[in-house]
């Protein structure tokens, strides 16, 4: 490994985590089980995303507001910071080596970059072909990114917050039953305006939400005018 990797200690404690009061959120909203949301974060300002009822994967893009050319990249946050799971302190890299965020508070500890995003395709791979009409986050993308004048190329391997993807032994990626608890939440100071956009996930053939999709509250925080 190369020694210009950032370590997790130095990232966290060059991006230090601004004090909030959880009570002067500038924007909330409650994302209902199985669907779609995306919001502007400015720089400086925090989203937090809250897992209300736990286990509850929440797929999750960031592109760059001003060029949505430049986007999250889950490799070069995993080359960044030199492990696959985004936890506090992991900076959120774009494709063109720029940090879109950072990950400054974390109360559930992991959350996965490595296994992309349910599409209707995939399910039908991976668990028959009556799966084939399921919703999927893929869909979820869709409908999101062209509200922001993007298609499906523009969509790329995202973050699953709350989702537990331990990698084994072996180098294959195990989807387990999450770690979050009710009310478990993560949150992302903006380090540029960014797009972020969520898809809440409604996988019903794997463990990731619990076989039992739930919504998910989003904050914007803006501790320049708290
Ligand atoms: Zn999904």
């Amino acid at each position: 490994m190369s020694s210009t990797v950032t370590t997790l200690a130095t990232a966290s404690a060059f991006f230090a985590a601004p004090v909030i009061d959880p009570d002067k959120a500038i924007y909330e909203f409650i994302i209902p089980a199985n669907k779609p949301w995306s919001h502007i974060v400015e720089k400086g300002q925090i989203l937090r995303i809250i897992d209300l009822e736990g286990q509850q994967a929440v797929d999750t893009l960031f592109y760059n507001a001003h060029d949505t050319s430049e986007r999250y990249s889950a490799q070069d946050t995993i080359l960044t910071q030199g492990g696959p799971y985004v936890t506090t302190g992991t900076r959120l890299m774009s494709n063109e080596g720029n940090v879109l965020g950072v990950v400054v508070a974390d109360s559930c500890g992991r959350h996965d970059t490595s296994a992309g995003a349910c599409s209707c395709e995939a399910n039908t791979a991976r668990f028959g072909h009556h799966t084939r009409y399921m919703h999927a986050c893929r869909e979820n993308f869709l409908i999101e990114v062209a509200k922001h004048d993007m298609t499906k190329r523009d969509i790329v391997p995202n973050i699953n917050f709350f989702m537990n993807v331990p990698i084994e032994p072996d180098g294959r990626l195990a989807i387990v039953d999450g770690v979050s608890s009710p009310g478990d939440y993560v949150d992302v100071l903006a380090a540029t305006d960014i797009i972020a956009v969520i898809s809440n996930c409604p996988q019903i053939n794997n463990p990731c939400n619990g076989f039992n999709p739930t919504p998910v509250k989003v904050l914007i925080f803006d501790p320049a005018i708290a």
